[in-house]
């Protein structure tokens, strides 16, 4: 979630009505005060619940057309195609296309007032449009999926090992770490972990690859957990 004093966005309802509810009561939000979901692709940890959030409380939903050919355009009641850069309120939203195995997934960089948000999640290769994306950032949201030993040694079927670990699955420990180490300026003041694996990784292991990628710098480093996400952090403040 994103959020200024006049307009909060949610990035993607995975979760089902009541507990996407009792998220956003955590976090101190009411759902009528959304200004608009943004879905980034269609998988169902991302996509689940928007349907039941968005018309149950008349929000606003933005996807690309890939993504609405794959959830369906008549799923919500407003409903608008993403095309480039917009504005959501006061948030500037820059749509960032990944590689990723859905059918037109972005990922999204949010200005406002000169501050810059950047959230990675679900791409299995760093491509030169993500790179040239999310530059010049404030605070940046990134997954580090999984460990490559990890996942080589793991309890996934052969098939979903070749499917997470492969240019169009999710980015391991190591190309998180050089993605980090790739974009960071002096204006980045917090890096957040996402979207961790919980049977293919280890918190100490990613702990070990931000360092690795923050290269001692003086910079807030967060690790989301899946059950309890994270909380509220200022950006470029
Ligand atoms: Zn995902
Ligand atoms: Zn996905």
């Amino acid at each position: 979630m994103v959020a200024t004093d006049s307009t909060t966005v949610l990035v993607d309802c995975g979760f089902g009505y009541k507990e996407a509810i009792a998220r956003l009561k955590r976090l101190n939000v009411d759902p009528d005060s959304l200004s608009g979901i943004l879905v980034t692709h269609e998988h169902s940890d991302h996509a689940s619940g928007i349907e039941g959030l968005a018309n149950r409380h008349n929000i606003p939903v933005y996807a690309s057309r890939g993504t609405w050919i794959e959830i369906g355009h008549d799923l919500c009641n407003h409903s608008h195609v993403i095309n480039g850069l917009f504005s959501i309120g006061d948030i500037e939203v820059r749509p960032v296309p990944v590689p990723h195995d859905a059918r037109e997934p972005l990922q999204f960089v949010f200005t406002y007032n000169g501050r810059r948000l950047g959230i990675l999640s679900d791409l299995g290769s760093i491509s030169g449009r993500v790179l040239q994306g999310f530059q010049e950032l404030d605070a940046l949201s990134v997954e580090f999926n999984h460990d490559r030993e990890l996942l080589k040694s793991g309890p996934y079927p052969g098939f979903l090992k070749s499917r997470v670990g492969g240019d169009f699955g999710h980015l391991n420990n190591d190309q998180a770490a050089s993605l980090v180490a790739e974009i960071i300026t002096d204006r980045l003041k917090t890096v957040v972990a996402c979207h961790i694996s919980e049977t293919n990784n280890e918190v100490a292991r990613v702990e070990q690859a931000l360092e690795r990628a923050l290269q001692g710098r003086n910079i807030e480093r967060l690790i989301a957990s899946q059950s309890d996400g994270f909380n509220w952090i200022s950006v470029g403040i």
